[in-house]
């Protein structure tokens, strides 16, 4: 028997994935804590009833395009919606990345954006973020005149918080223009911070942005995401992804949820400030912490607390509190990755980390 084998390329690349352990207070996906209104759910209720379950969806999505549109103050040709963001990214590296082409990534940052390069033989060119994080324009320049088909950013930065500014990126933009590479910004967390990427999409500039539903409106599970870009680069998207890819059920609790904009904007505010307090607790411990716009927040033991990222993950997992650890991750040797939730699981956290540090 001769068994068949996966590509060479792929047998070397380890999956993405966060352990799914049961605990009590589960800070490690940066999912919200909140579930979605009861009022959106009574409106899915309702809405399922209305599902032609023999019949494909609409395979534009069109009234959920236009209310995303709609949204956001674009033109619904500016806009495509998919399978979470991650399949926009997907769809962003079948379109622009693949055999021959590259993508410049500035690391540390969310590993996916590297992972789908691979796994879709695009070739990474990687660079590096300077000690606190930030993106030096130098390093930018140096990224971008090696021409890469795509640029990838996140902001605010997976896992590290930190929000690219307005000068870099429309900087970025102006260098991408030159030399034909495709901005692409990857806003899962735009909404806990202080400004979007958004005011710069306009047709005839190389930048794109990604959104889901997955953080900001309490959604994970239901797997929606979008790009809000230029109309040609919209066009090459749905050119690559798979016919009727939104299913039904999908594009309604997307288009119920746009309904729920009040409720969702308060989840968020409360979030931030709950990461305000929770930034304010931990500059009273042992501990370094990156200044975040997102809802979550990176952190390490400082050297005089003597315990490695790794046992301070470990204790806290003893007491069912389960955050990321990033400490075997390059360049985040002892960080931990902390999700905000609600004030009693945050209250939860800071006392166990008060007991273990103490
Ligand atoms: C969580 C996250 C996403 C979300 O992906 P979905 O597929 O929309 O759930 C995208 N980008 C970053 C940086 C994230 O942290």
């Amino acid at each position: 028997m001769i068994w068949p084998e996966v590509r060479d390329d792929l047998a070397l690349l380890a999956g993405y994935h966060s352990p799914q352990i049961e605990v009590d207070v589960r800070l490690n996906t940066n999912e919200s804590p909140y579930a979605p209104p009861d009022s959106w759910k009574e409106d899915l209720h309702e809405g399922i009833t209305k599902i032609d379950w023999n019949r494909y969806p609409d395979r534009e999505a069109k009234q959920l395009t236009e209310n995303i549109a709609s949204f956001h103050n674009v033109l619904s040709s500016n806009v495509v919606a998919a399978n979470g963001s991650n399949e926009i990214l997907q769809s962003l590296f079948l379109a622009y990345g693949g055999t021959g082409r590259s993508a410049g990534i500035f690391e540390p940052t969310y590993a996916l954006h590297s992972h789908i390069a691979r796994i879709t033989g695009t070739e990474v060119i990687s660079a590096e973020r300077n000690s606190s994080f930030g993106i030096d324009q130098e390093t930018a320049e140096a990224v971008i005149a090696q021409k890469p088909n795509l640029i990838f950013l996140c902001s605010p930065n997976n896992p590290t918080g930190i929000v690219e500014s307005k000068e870099l990126i429309t900087y970025m933009l102006e260098e991408c223009l030159k030399v034909g590479s495709l901005l692409v910004v990857d806003e899962a967390y735009s909404e806990f911070s202080e400004w979007s990427s958004v005011e710069l999409v306009k047709d005839d500039a190389p930048i794109v942005v990604s959104k889901t539903f997955s953080k900001t409106w309490s959604m994970a599970s239901a797997r929606l995401g979008y790009l809000l870009g230029p109309e040609t680069v919209v066009k090459a998207l749905k050119d690559v992804l798979l016919p009727y890819h939104l299913d039904g059920f999908k594009q309604i609790a997307g288009r119920l949820a746009l309904q729920h904009v009040g409720e969702m904007n308060s989840r968020v505010m409360s979030l931030t400030s709950e990461r305000e307090r929770m930034a304010e607790a931990l500059q009273h411990l042992p501990i370094q912490q990156w200044e975040s716009g997102a809802n979550f927040i990176l952190f390490k033991p400082l050297p005089e607390a003597n315990i490695s990222g790794q046992k301070l993950w470990e204790l806290l997992l003893e007491r069912s509190i389960l955050v990321r650890n990033c400490s075997s991750w390059s360049r985040l040797e002892n960080c931990l990755r902390v999700t905000i939730g609600t004030p009693e699981e945050n209250n939860m956290f800071l006392g166990a980390l008060e007991g273990i540090l103490e």
